[in-house]
């Protein structure tokens, strides 16, 4: 397989690590896009310059300075060794990042050393991502009772949807799901057995959604489910299927079944709707499911 050379020229300057060539001066010829990410300084601003010109001025864990001395890619481009570590480097915003740095040297095709290479892995972002994003999306983004997304969650979502069905015409519902008398549940059972009604609704919701659906918490006791690429005689079927789920769902309170139903209203997404137009739409249709005498679901 023959790639062209602009093939490589891509690939290189949209690599997920960061990337630069330097001269047998140390002055910095190439800068990738991932050096650009990573660091915070363009291509523009460092290209022509020395890495020690207070750029990347890289440090050990004891905080001492590599440029002077102890620079790995003067020692490879010195003795041709490829070099590894873990090092910090100066991010254009002050702060210090681990990266993970390999260094080889630059050859010219008779052998000839004519520069290094750096190749450098953000680190701490990669450890700290994996923890934070987790831990962030549950705080900003979930609803804690429930563990479903919540109002922030499904409006971003909304937003997303209105855009692929602008862009792509991929058609979407929503059902806007509300739990009948449930004022009177809390009443008769307490709030806590109201809770855990509340959690098996919402799994309910949750263990029987296509993959690339998405239900919420809209607020108490009100939810949402984004259906995607559906037809509206669709949307019916499995807004009704979810109602029938929910009637047959329980749990055991005093030795008794304690369920509840809900009340649906079911609406296609229009190109010219808002989500404030939308969602006012499908509350509207799940008030007419409670004046036909509730556990019913309303299209229109
Ligand atoms: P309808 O059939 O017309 O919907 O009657 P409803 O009683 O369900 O309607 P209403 O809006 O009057 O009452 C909603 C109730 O939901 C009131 C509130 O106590 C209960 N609720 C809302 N959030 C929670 C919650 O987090 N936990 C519990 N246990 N109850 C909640
Ligand atoms: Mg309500
Ligand atoms: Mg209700």
């Amino acid at each position: 397989m023959q790639i062209e050379n602009d093939a490589f020229a891509r690939i290189i300057e949209n690599l997920h690590d960061g990337l630069y060539f330097v001269d047998t001066d140390r002055v910095i010829t190439y800068w990738n896009k991932g050096a650009e990410r990573i660091t915070g300084f363009s291509s523009v601003e460092v290209v022509g310059r020395r890495c020690s010109d207070n750029i990347l001025t890289h440090v050990d864990s004891e905080g001492n300075c590599l440029c002077l001395g102890r620079c790995p890619l003067m020692a490879t481009i010195a003795d041709g060794q490829d070099r590894e570590s873990e090092v910090y480097l100066h991010h254009k915003g002050g702060h210090r990042i681990t990266v993970f740095v390999r260094v080889s040297a630059l050859k010219d095709s008779l052998g000839n050393t004519i520069g290094g290479i750096e190749l450098f892995t953000d680190i701490s972002s990669i450890l700290l991502n994996n923890a934070r994003v987790q831990e962030l999306e549950k705080l900003a983004l979930l609803d804690n009772l429930t563990q479903l997304a919540n109002r922030h969650y499904l409006e971003r979502e909304l937003l997303a949807r209105f855009e692929e069905m602008k862009r792509v015409k991929v058609p979407f519902g929503i059902l806007f799901i509300d739990i009948d008398y449930f004022k009177n549940f809390n009443d008769v059972y307490g709030h806590d057995v109201g809770d855990q009604v509340l959690k098996f609704v919402a799994t309910t919701f949750v263990t029987n959604s296509r993959p690339f659906d998405l239900y919420g918490r809209w607020g108490g006791e009100e939810f949402i489910g984004i259906i995607r690429n559906i037809e509206p005689e669709e949307l019916v079927l499995l807004g009704n299927r979810v109602r029938v789920l929910v009637e047959q769902s329980y749990i055991v309170h005093t030795e008794k079944k304690v369920s509840v139903n809900v009340s649906l209203g079911a609406t296609m997404a229009a190109e010219n709707d808002t989500i404030d137009s939308l969602t006012k739409r499908a509350d509207t249709l799940l008030y007419e499911s409670k004046r036909l005498g509730r556990n019913r679901l309303t299209f229109g």
